[in-house]
């Protein structure tokens, strides 16, 4: 069959690796056709993931500030939500002016965006399937894959009840339910927790691990297990949603404990609804990747090398389905340089640590190792930590429940790691992300003056308790 389209560079998904890509390919003179599923562009991300959430964040932020404010002097009255008009500005205001900024920036560079399913038929070619059932075939030199994740839906679940909902659905905000059951307190099922609570739902957490915010070290999930206890919040650790039963008073869900042999700490319960986040899966196994010869390992990740190439030269993967993390600030550096490669330059992956950040209330953010990891793995590490409660600024916005720690290799003194809890902790650790690229040692870090007051002290401030030249922390 002739080819109905042909362009130099084909992009697979609009995510943020994909428009990325995209983009980079088209300003460095490839002609570049961009294919996505969906009539919206930015993948996960933009639509049903990071920027929806932190706009319900940012709500969910004021109604906790405000009901502490009395503290100080300053009184509201309970705060009346109205449920439409913050949907309409997380979609319209938040959502739609991004996601219609990139089809501008896409015209601007003629960038050609492509509307529906594509899959190989061979090396060099795809068919697109449009809404309408019609195909069409595209044929390219280059392609990039970037087809993104999608969550996991637990198969003991009933998927066809609307209130047994996925992140996508949480987001949605169709109604504030009476009672939520989030199973999965990583980032995404706490970020919602924190949404749901705050709007006055009455919010039961359930997790498999013995800890909150699997990843990050314990003592920095402390803070935020304490706030979301006094807001509420009820959390069972080491605990297994079994089996689920959906029924006319609500879903209900019976409980094991991750411990063979022992009672689960809660046997069962019924909720409104129930928001599965137990992790999302690749979505490289849907594409018929196998017709250009591309690799896709049996749960749905392709592998690529350092320059983001698969194991056929000419086709790159990026994004979340190469692997973890599954973060969009990853996907946007992995999009350019595989844009960049395959537009001739010489590069390779070069980034030595990815932040993580839950945008929770304290926000927890890491980089690097942890502590847990360094002495799970025998490094010889020595640790700077430096308590919120000693911040002139924490104190002053009444948030003193932070800390920042640092993590040093013991022999060079060099930053390998950090870890903040705390208001803001996600603007913090980009510092760090540098500080270990750098490779600073505690000196350059607790000897660069930072503002006074900011929370961006405590940084210094760690550092300096690591070397010693802090000792009574004032
Ligand atoms: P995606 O964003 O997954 O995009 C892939 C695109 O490909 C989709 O638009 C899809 O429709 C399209 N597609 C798939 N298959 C095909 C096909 N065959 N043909 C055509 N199109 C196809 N990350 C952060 O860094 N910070 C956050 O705060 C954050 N918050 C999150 C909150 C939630 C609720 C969720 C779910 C995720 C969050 N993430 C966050 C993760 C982030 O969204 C992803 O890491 C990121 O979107 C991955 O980008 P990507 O380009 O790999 O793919």
């Amino acid at each position: 069959r002739q080819a109905d389209i042909e362009c130099r560079m084909v992009v697979i998904g609009s995510g943020p690796g994909g428009y990325t890509a995209a983009f980079r390919a088209a300003d460095l003179g490839l002609d570049t056709v961009l294919v996505e599923r969906y009539p919206s562009l930015g993948g996960v991300c933009l639509n049903v993931g990071c920027i929806p959430s932190k706009a319900l964040l940012h709500a969910a932020a004021l109604i906790e500030e405000t009901a502490h404010s009395a503290e100080i002097g300053i009184s509201f009255g309970k705060p009346k939500i109205d449920i439409d008009t913050l949907r309409t500005f997380k979609q319209e205001k938040v959502v739609d002016r991004l996601t219609g900024g990139l089809a501008g920036m896409a015209k601007q560079r003629k960038v050609r965006v492509v509307q529906g399913v594509a899959r190989f038929l061979s090396p060099n070619e795809l068919e697109i399937a449009g809404e309408d059932g019609k195909t069409q075939v595209l044929r390219f030199e280059h392609c990039i894959i970037a087809a993104g994740s999608q969550a996991v839906k637990l198969p003991n679940f009933p998927w066809d009840d609307p209130r047994v909902m996925d992140s996508t659905d949480a987001l949605e905000l169709a109604e504030v339910p009476k009672s939520l059951l989030v199973v999965g307190g990583g980032i995404i099922g706490l970020e919602m927790a924190t949404v749901y609570r705050a709007l006055g739902a009455e919010v039961t957490v359930v997790e498999f691990m013995d800890q909150l915010m699997p990843g990050a070290d314990k003592d920095l999930v402390k803070p935020l297990a304490d706030r979301l206890k006094k807001q509420g919040v009820t959390v069972h650790l080491k605990t297994k949603a079994a089996k689920v039963e959906a029924g006319k008073k609500g879903i209900t869900v019976h409980f094991e404990s991750a411990d063979e042999g022992q009672q689960p700490a809660l046997a069962s319960g019924t909720w409104d609804r129930v928001l599965v986040a137990v992790g999302r899966a690749p979505n490289g196994g849907k594409l018929d990747a196998g017709n250009a010869g591309v690799q896709v390992t049996e749960r749905g990740f392709i592998p690529v090398d350092r320059q983001m190439r698969t194991n056929v030269p000419h086709i790159f993967a990026i994004g979340d389905l190469v692997g973890q993390p599954m973060l969009a600030h990853k996907a946007t550096h992995e999009g350019k340089l595989a844009a960049e490669v395959a537009a001739g330059e010489k590069k390779e992956w070069v980034a030595r640590v990815i932040p993580s950040v839950a945008y929770t209330d304290p926000e927890i953010a890491w980089v690097g190792v942890t502590e847990t990891e360094a002495r799970a793995k025998g490094l010889k590490v020595g640790v700077g930590k430096f308590p919120w409660a000693a911040s002139g600024r924490a104190i002053g916005i009444g948030r003193t429940e932070g800390s920042t720690k640092l993590i040093f290799d013991e022999a060079s003194h060099r930053i390998i790691g950090a870890g903040i809890v705390g208001v803001h902790a996600g603007d913090l650790i980009a510092e760090l992300a540098l500080a270990i690229e750098m490779g600073c040692e505690a000196a350059d870090i607790g000897h660069t003056i930072h503002p006074h007051p900011t929370l961006s002290e405590s940084v210094a401030m760690a550092a300096e308790v690591y070397e010693g030249t802090i000792t009574d922390l004032y």
